[in-house]
């Protein structure tokens, strides 16, 4: 099928594409980035905007650069871009293991990091890291700029703080620190699928005890986040086989796991103790 008839917008700027929203966000305007979710629904005739605007012609939003303590992801910035290490040190290194589960390669080729996070599917892997780094979501529209928590972005499934008129310019990532050891697992049935649940974890070594502990779980639940829990449970113990396996009890214990036709909750909440186990170990290796 083909999608309904749409009117098209191509602004240069960010100015220029804020002030476009504004008229026609209120008429079903949305923003058309890698269009690699976008346009698939709107071949099935599943969504009908009745305005596109295509914010690709917009040279300011395609920067990918460390400013300060953080990595600034622009909204053009394609998922491919992390295939090689985007920032020194343990961000660049696991922004470019996390990619290559992500979908295949034209889609990476033109999909993007901020389009993912907008788009707010529970399984997707860059959601998944906004929330676990405690990302910053810049956002833009006629009425002003604000900057959003990760924490405070991520409100149901597909559902984000993100309004209609708004236009996410700009993910912001800290730079982790150079001794942070990262682990991430994700489990789907085919190569490429999105995932059925993913563990990202995060922690650092101090007089051999972790400290500064992070679970992030991924795909289980209506949205990614970390488990306070599971990190309480690392905080301060040795990285050893028990605490790992405490931690990822802990995780399963605390999630409330989606269910479908396909993926039972109890299966998902085994999935989430497996996932949070195997990506400590990564860590730890
Ligand atoms: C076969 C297939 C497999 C896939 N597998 C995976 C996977 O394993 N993991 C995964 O994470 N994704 C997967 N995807 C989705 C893919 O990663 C998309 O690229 C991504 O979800 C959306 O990014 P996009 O740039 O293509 O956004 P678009 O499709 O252009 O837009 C998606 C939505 O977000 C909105 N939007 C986009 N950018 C902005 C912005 N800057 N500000 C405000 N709103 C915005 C749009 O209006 C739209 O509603 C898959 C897609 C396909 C087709």
């Amino acid at each position: 099928m083909k999608p309904a008839p749409f009117h098209y917008h191509a602004p240069k700027t960010i100015e220029e594409a804020v002030a476009t929203l504004a008229r026609v966000a209120p008429d079903d305007g949305r923003v058309l980035a890698g269009g690699q979710s976008l346009v698939p629904t709107m071949a099935f005739r599943l969504a009908r905007p009745r305005h596109l605007v295509d914010i690709n012609g917009v040279a300011a939003l395609s920067r990918l650069v460390v400013e300060g303590d953080q990595l600034c992801i622009g909204a053009t910035v394609r998922h491919a871009a992390f295939e090689r290490p985007a920032a020194n040190g343990p961000l660049g290194e696991l922004l470019k293991d996390v990619v290559r589960h992500i979908a295949h390669k034209p889609i990476r080729a033109r999909g993007t990091f901020c389009g993912s996070v907008a788009h707010a599917d529970p399984a997707s892997e860059w959601c998944l890291v906004a929330a676990a780094l405690n990302a910053e979501m810049v956002v833009r529209s006629a009425r002003g700029t604000r900057v959003i928590p990760a924490k405070e972005f991520f409100a149901g499934i597909m559902t984000t703080a993100l309004q209609d008129d708004e236009l996410l310019t700009e993910v912001r990532l800290p730079i982790l620190p150079a001794d942070t050891r990262f682990g991430f697992y994700e489990f789907n049935r085919r190569a490429g699928d999105f995932a059925i649940a993913m563990a990202l974890v995060t922690y650092r070594l101090k007089n051999s005890v972790i400290v500064e502990p992070c679970v992030a779980i991924g795909g289980a639940e209506a949205t990614p986040r970390r488990i306070a829990q599971a990190e309480a449970a690392l905080n301060g113990r040795a990285p050893n086989a028990e605490t790992f396996a405490a931690a990822a009890d802990t995780a399963a214990k605390a999630v409330d796991p989606l269910h479908d036709e396909n993926t039972g909750a109890d299966y998902r909440r085994g999935l989430v103790r497996t996932v949070v186990l195997r990506a400590l170990k990564r860590a730890a290796a």
